[in-house]
């Protein structure tokens, strides 16, 4: 697969640790809900490093949004979130990956299970499900630290008001008045969030390796189907030369 050179046609703040780049690659194929890019940075003495992100957006002509979430001792994704400005040039290539994806055609319930920026890939399956008008019946589950690292905040909200059914799950702090102590998603959270497995849906986990296992041995735990389980791991990708 090609690497493209993209220009950054704009940056979105969402947290004060991520940031949505939309980029401009020219001669972009388009791309299915789900699928992920590599993006690769070379410095001047040629050094490079390359890492995996999520697309968060629909396809939509040559324009692709990531959204990185900064890990402060990370090499790349810094610079991504503090550094990167509109007009800068990054080399990219994809889309990548066949399996993490949702098509309009899916007719059974989906279940969406993020943990941490996890949820990206889930925002551009819930972007897609909305503009195919898809009355397939979709839930998403969104494990995040604390209120204020919630990605896409205003987008959600607008979309739960909407009649998206959204269960947030805060492992270290809750908003004021939350019903529920800070913790983990745990089988019973995720009983009364999921569909039964009668209703044989499709899962797609996504998130920290961890979270994901933890996830998915739920989920079969309670009766859903292994192989309608899909899971995306984010754990360190790509490499540096
Ligand atoms: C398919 C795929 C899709 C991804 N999509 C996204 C996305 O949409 N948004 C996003 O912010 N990130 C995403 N990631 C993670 C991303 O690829 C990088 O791993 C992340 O940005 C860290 O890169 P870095 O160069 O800053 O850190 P590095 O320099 O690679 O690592 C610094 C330290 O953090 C550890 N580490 C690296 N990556 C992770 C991680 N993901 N979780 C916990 N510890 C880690 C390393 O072991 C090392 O100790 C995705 C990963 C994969 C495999």
């Amino acid at each position: 697969m090609a690497w493209r050179t993209a220009t950054v046609a704009d940056v979105r703040a969402e947290t004060a640790a991520a940031r949505t780049l939309v980029l401009e690659v020219p001669g972009w194929p388009g791309h299915q809900a789900g699928q992920h890019v590599d993006i690769r940075l070379t410095a001047d003495d040629g050094y490079t490093a390359s890492r995996s992100y999520s697309i968060a957006s629909v396809a939509d002509g040559e324009l692709v949004e990531v959204t990185v979430e900064r890990l402060d001792d990370g090499e790349v994704s810094p610079y991504l979130v503090d550094v990167v400005a509109p007009g800068d040039r990054l080399e990219v290539r994809g889309p990548v990956g066949g399996w993490f994806v949702w098509k309009p055609d899916q007719v059974e319930p989906v279940l969406l299970v993020g943990g941490g920026s996890g949820v990206v890939p889930l925002m551009s399956i819930v972007r897609r499900h909305v503009g195919s008008g898809s009355s397939a019946p979709l839930r998403l589950v969104y494990s995040l630290r604390e209120p204020s690292a919630t990605l896409y905040r205003d987008e959600l909200a607008a979309l739960a008001a909407d009649g998206l059914p959204l269960t947030y799950v805060y492992t270290r702090r809750t908003p004021e008045g939350w019903p529920r102590p800070p913790g983990r998603l745990d089988a019973e959270l995720l009983a009364a969030s999921a569909f039964p497995p009668s209703e044989s849906p499709t899962s797609y986990v996504c998130g920290p390796t961890g979270f994901v296992e933890t996830v998915a041995d739920l989920l079969v735990g309670a009766g859903h189907d292994h192989r309608r389980v899909r899971t995306e791991r984010f754990g360190p990708s790509g490499g540096s030369s």
